[in-house]
């Protein structure tokens, strides 16, 4: 379902300009993608206070976040996906300030055709993370996944604040009924996106 569900968001954010390294569906659970050397970055972006952001903060959950808070983790399970600051980027020197800016720029409208997406889907996009990696001409793409294991998505017509998760924070806090919520989100991107390409 992850990878059915990608695929489609994906080809919204093609549609829309956005450069992601998707080419199409080789089989039900099998994307073509272009090859691109991932940069070890987690870009997160958040529309609401959920999560780690109100464990580290005093930042009540569900205040909402506009402009959406853009936070960039060092990709290293080992080290827990610290989060970096731009002088710990520097330090590291996984990027430059350019690039920065440039991922900055493309995961915000990412954020902003996703959110409108889901929107018109009775779905709300509270956060999700991006990777991004640069294919061999040297152009920053959109890769990895963009599903319901990366991103939190809460049902707009139900507002238990349980039963409206369709996410894996289904599976996190233990609640049951992952398949159902990830099918149901499957259900509702098909609708808009019924056939992906191959
Ligand atoms: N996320 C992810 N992979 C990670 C860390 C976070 O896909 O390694 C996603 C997560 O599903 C959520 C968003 O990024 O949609 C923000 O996650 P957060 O920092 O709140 O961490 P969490 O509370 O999910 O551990």
């Amino acid at each position: 379902m992850n990878c059915q569900i990608s695929a489609r968001l994906f080809e919204v954010l093609q549609r829309e300009g956005v450069p992601t390294h998707y080419l199409g569906l080789a089989a039900e659970n099998w994307m073509a993608v272009q090859r691109v050397e991932v940069i070890p970055v987690e870009v997160v972006l958040r529309n609401v206070a959920t999560g780690s952001l109100c464990k580290q903060t005093p930042i009540p959950a569900g205040t909402e976040l506009s402009p959406a808070l853009l936070d960039l983790y060092y990709k290293d399970d080992s080290l827990g996906d610290p989060l970096l600051t731009d002088a710990r980027l520097e330090l590291l020197g996984l990027i430059n300030a350019d690039q920065r800016q440039e991922i900055e720029t493309l995961a915000r409208r990412v954020n902003e055709v996703l959110k409108s997406f889901f929107a018109d889907l009775d779905l709300l996009l509270v956060d999700f993370k991006l990777e991004m990696g640069m294919n061999q001409a040297g152009q920053l793409l959109v890769a990895d996944e963009i599903s319901p294991d990366t991103c939190r998505l809460w049902d707009q017509l139900n507002t238990d604040p349980e039963a409206r998760i369709l996410d894996k924070d289904r599976f996190r806090k233990d609640l049951g009924g992952v398949v159902e919520a990830y099918g149901e989100i499957l259900k509702r991107v098909q609708g808009a996106c019924p056939k992906p390409c191959n």
